[in-house]
């Protein structure tokens, strides 16, 4: 996996001819391998800080730092390679992170493709199917699956590259608890098993009280650390 870190990180948006401060100052520091929860309240910079981190787009101010690389450093194209590489980032909503028209399988294989990387060195497609226990629908079309298959789907594209860090934004929401249950697993084996650095944001009490660790951010700041079930807890 890839150690995660920012400094100063500020992030500003302009709308409407107003701005918006998402992010105030942000330094966050994941080790290797590590699993976080990223918790706070609704419009407290959650999602701002994850897709800054995928490499979405650019901060306004400060630095981000994925392994040995810092982001704000790379050009666009050496972007491209690292995020279809080593990060995984899992926006909101399963459907965003799938071709519609494809099967599961098809998503996985597209996803491996877009890395492209010798194939000798990324994981077997049927392989990253039975991980997340889909196996049985792998050649079913998505409009079929249950919204619990569908985040499967989306978890089995994310870790079908064997990335150094996935970055899954609020995966088990409106889930039933198997299907949360699953998606947790998945991602708790791959961080202790393979290393992989895993970022997850949450609002549920009950996904952050299995987190090894978590961050709360409040209006764009970090506002409290703890380990489970003293998620809320300000410092
Ligand atoms: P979250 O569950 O993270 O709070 P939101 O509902 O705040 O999600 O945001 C959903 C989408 O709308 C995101 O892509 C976000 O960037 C965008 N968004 C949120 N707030 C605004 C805003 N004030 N103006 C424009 N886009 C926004
Ligand atoms: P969270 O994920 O914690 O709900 P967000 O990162 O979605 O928080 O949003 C942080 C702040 O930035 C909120 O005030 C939100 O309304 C605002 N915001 C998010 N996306 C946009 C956007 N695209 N344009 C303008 N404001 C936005």
């Amino acid at each position: 996996g890839a150690a995660i870190s920012t400094r100063g990180l500020v992030h500003i948006y302009r709308s409407e001819g107003h701005d918006v401060a998402a992010l105030s100052g942000v330094d966050l520091s994941v080790r290797s391998g590590e699993m976080i929860g990223l918790l706070g309240p609704s419009g407290a910079g959650k999602s701002t800080l994850l897709t800054l981190l995928g490499g979405l787009f650019r901060p306004s101010a400060g630095k981000i730092y994925i392994g040995d690389h810092e982001l704000t450093a790379l050009t666009v194209k050496e972007l491209d390679r690292l995020r279809a590489r080593e990060v995984s980032l899992m926006l909101q909503g399963a459907s965003r992170n799938l071709l519609p028209y494809l099967t599961p399988r098809q998503n996985v294989e597209f996803a491996q493709r877009a890395a492209r990387r010798d194939s000798a060195d990324l994981p077997d497609v049927g392989e990253v199917l039975d991980r997340v226990g889909l196996s049985e629908y792998a050649d079913h079309h998505l409009s079929g699956l249950t919204p619990g298959h569908l985040q499967l789907a989306a978890v089995a594209v994310a870790i079908a590259t064997d990335p150094g860090v996935v970055l899954a934004d609020e995966p088990t929401s409106q889930l039933d608890h198997e299907a949360r249950d699953t998606v947790l697993k998945v991602l708790a084996d791959i961080s202790a098993q393979q290393g992989t650095t895993v970022v997850l944001v949450t609002h549920d009490p009950q996904v952050a009280a299995v987190m090894p660790r978590t961050i709360t951010i409040r209006d764009g700041r970090i506002g409290g650390e703890g380990r489970a079930g003293e998620e809320y807890a300000v410092v």
